[in-house]
């Protein structure tokens, strides 16, 4: 086995990679940028080597100095990670060269399948099932439309070197192809700097279910059953789970068997996934192979059991795999959330800075079996910079159902506490709840079919509008009991009264009588206009003044809301609800009726900077009209291009910045007459 390794990638998937070292008794060598000193990964690893620049183009993209690090801290090995040098050929050969051993498969299964053209022509000799389509490389416009016309639309064009759902297009019409044809070309080259496009079917209403292969150098490959990442934003993945709830034993068995098949005729070892697109009729063809570990590999390791990363390793020092294929059971089910540095509710643009708070759920199996993990790579007080992926953490959750699995799930969201920056746990929280997801009824559709205006809080319905009226009214109940005990005034006398409150929760002011004492449950009643009760809840919660996460029981029912003092009540959000809830005494609601409503200052005229980033290119003059929908200006952060289009018709009156300026988040850019 090896002496030691270095894992040459940051964040959460370093830290993963250093647990499975450290688990077999293998030292571990980080290496970091200018950015990442203080990182996570850094910390956790044995030993640690400065690599260069913030830029990933001057630290973790530079080959020369991954290896002069490897060599420098006596590493035997290497682990990519994903992204970064994972697929990158070059970077095996260079490895092989100065006698590292790569912790992947073999060079040419690296470049073969690196390349969408060539992996598809690969696949269909291997008698895979491929996409309908044309296999050759597009030249121009007129030949685009062609071969479109030929396929039959709709259609889709793709970059043969792309990724990271990068550089593809839909087309409906000759007109779209054309124009998706320039799209996809121009972005390949920026992107990955191979102009490459080919046009293949558009599969309608497809899922993207995927294969985890694991193969040896001694000729032995298996799989480990599929994960279904049909939820994505923009061709991202953003929910997955393993096992599908689409596959019947029968497509489960031929899709496996396929991506061995594949995955033998490159020769494949260590780990890979094998990407299928699955129609309404469970028939399924080859997208890519992905020849690393997936970012979604924990939802099939708690399934199978298996630690693919130690896998990985195994092979790479030359082991025999410990597993045949029948020693792969899949058991029960697993849920994947990626939590990305995103506001959701300035639809989904990256958000960068400080984790002024960061408590993810506590990690372990509970008394149910139920099983919560967390793959980060930071801690509170740590940095979401500008240079790098906005992924905080992945949260997974495994039960005996999918249903129970999901329901941990959205627990463990409700009490993932974040503050500092923007991230998508609200809306992680409110897919949870949706009986199309829960219902299994899944399409690569699904978000923008299930929020086609965009994200927003969801509105409580009746019911859970009172639990988070009466759980406001018990939070401040508590706190009043503290300040008695700070001052010693009641002290030991285990005193227990009603009192009164005016909650005010969504424009509506509801009357409450609470009843309890400190330490034991409190018996809320919510009364009607004439002052009966017209409902009553028990509430019970260890929960104390200062705590980010209420975790209680309302009526018996389990429930974590998170708490955010604001002044004369809570912020609270739970399960994609999200709102300010005042808890007022009944003189304090009546004078509070009469104040006056504070308005809001008119930003409709401002064009503001989204978030901290760069000005890329400004489309229009002072003085010039433009219409609704027309491109003011794009700025870049976080490696994605942002285009700001003009809300409605209007003048330029005053611009305020020129190409290449850095700007602040609510920067104002332009103005409106
Ligand atoms: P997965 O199927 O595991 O989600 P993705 O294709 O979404 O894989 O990419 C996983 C990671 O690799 C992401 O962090 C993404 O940003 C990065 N990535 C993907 N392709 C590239 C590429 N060509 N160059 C650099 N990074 C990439
Ligand atoms: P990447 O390398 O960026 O991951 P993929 O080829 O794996 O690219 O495609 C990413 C996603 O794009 C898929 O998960 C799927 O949602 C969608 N997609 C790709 N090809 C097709 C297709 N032919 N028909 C329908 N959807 C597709
Ligand atoms: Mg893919």
């Amino acid at each position: 086995m090896f002496k030691k390794i270095l894992i040459a990638n940051r964040g959460e998937i370093a830290c993963r990679v250093l647990k499975s070292a450290r688990k077999m008794g293998i030292p571990t060598v980080a290496v970091y940028s200018d950015a990442d000193r203080d990182a996570m990964h850094v910390e956790l690893a044995d030993e640690a080597v400065h690599i260069g620049g913030a830029p990933a183009s001057e630290s973790y993209l530079v080959i020369e100095k991954i290896i002069n690090a490897a060599k420098a801290a006596g590493a035997e090995a290497v682990h990519p990670g994903y992204g970064f040098l994972s697929e990158n050929a070059q970077f095996a050969k260079a490895l092989k060269k100065a006698g590292i051993a790569f912790i992947g498969p073999n060079v040419k299964a690296i470049e073969v399948m690196g390349d969408k053209i060539e992996s598809k022509k690969f696949a269909a000799k291997a008698k895979v099932n491929t996409v309908p389509g044309n296999p050759g490389v597009i030249k121009d416009e007129k030949q685009a439309i062609k071969v479109a016309d030929e396929i039959g639309y709709p259609v889709m064009i793709k970059a043969s070197a792309g990724g990271g759902g990068k550089g593809m297009r839909i087309a409906h019409t000759r007109d779209d192809v054309a124009e998706g044809f320039r799209a996809s070309m121009s972005e390949a080259a920026s992107s990955f700097g191979d102009d490459r496009v080919f046009i293949e079917k558009f599969i309608v209403d497809p899922r993207h279910i995927e294969i985890q292969v694991l193969a040896d150098a001694h000729g032995k490959c298996i799989h480990l059953g599929e994960r279904e990442c049909s939820i994505q934003r923009r061709n991202q993945k953003v929910i997955e789970e393993a096992p599908s709830p689409f596959l019947d034993e029968k497509t489960r068995q031929s899709m496996g068997s396929q991506a061995v098949a594949l995955a033998k005729a490159v020769d494949y070892q260590s780990a890979g996934t094998v990407e299928f697109i699955v129609d309404k009729d469970r028939n399924f063809y080859f997208l890519e192979m992905n020849t690393r570990l997936q970012v979604e590999h924990p939802v099939t390791e708690l399934v199978t059991g298996v630690d693919l990363v130690e896998e990985m390793i195994r092979v790479a020092a030359g082991e025999k795999l410990s597993y045949g294929q029948s020693d792969i059971q899949l058991n029960g089910w697993a849920v994947e959330s990626r939590i990305y540095a995103e506001d959701p509710y300035r639809n989904f643009l990256p958000s960068t800075g400080r984790l002024v708070r960061y408590q993810p759920p506590e990690e372990g199996v509970d008394e149910n079996g139920l099983v919560i993990r967390n793959d980060t790579g930071v801690s509170e007080g740590g940095d979401i910079s500008i240079y790098y992926d906005p992924m905080i953490a992945k949260l997974i959750t495994h039960g005996p159902t999918r249903a129970a699995a999901i329901d941990h799930m959205a627990k463990a969201l409700d009490s993932f506490y974040i503050d500092g920056i923007g991230h998508n746990i609200p809306f992680l929280a409110d897919v949870m709840k949706r009986k199309r997801w829960r219902d299994g009824k899944l399409t690569t559709g699904f978000i923008e079919e299930e929020y086609p205006d965009g994200f927003s809080p969801r509105t409580p319905s009746d019911e859970e509008r009172d639990a988070m009226a009466a759980i406001a009214a018990c939070l401040d109940h508590l706190g009043n009991e503290r300040r008695r005990e700070i001052t010693q005034q009641m002290k030991g006398q285990n005193v227990s009264f009603v009192e009164a409150r005016v909650v005010r929760i969504g424009g509506q002011d509801l009357h409450i009588r609470i009843d309890g004492g400190l330490g034991e449950p409190s018996t809320v009643r919510l009364l009607n206009d004439k002052g009966d009760t017209r409902a009553s809840m028990v509430v019970a919660s260890d929960w104390w003044p200062g705590m980010a996460v209420w975790f209680g029981t309302v009526d018996g029912s389990e429930k974590a809301v998170q708490v955010r003092p604001i002044s004369n009540g809570y912020d609270l959000s739970h399960g994609g609800i999200h709102l300010p809830v005042y808890v007022y005494t009944e003189r304090e609601a009546e004078l509070a009726a009469l104040m006056p409503v504070k308005a809001l200052p008119d930003r409709s005229k401002f064009v503001h900077c989204p978030m901290p980033g760069l000005v890329v290119r400004i489309d229009v003059k002072e003085g010039q009209a433009v219409k609704t929908g027309e491109t003011l200006c794009i700025v870049e952060a976080m490696k994605m291009e942002n285009v700001l289009h003009a809300e409605k018709d209007g003048v330029v009156a005053k611009i305020n910045a020129t190409e290449g300026d850095s700007l602040a988040v609510d920067a104002v850019i332009m103005e409106f007459e």
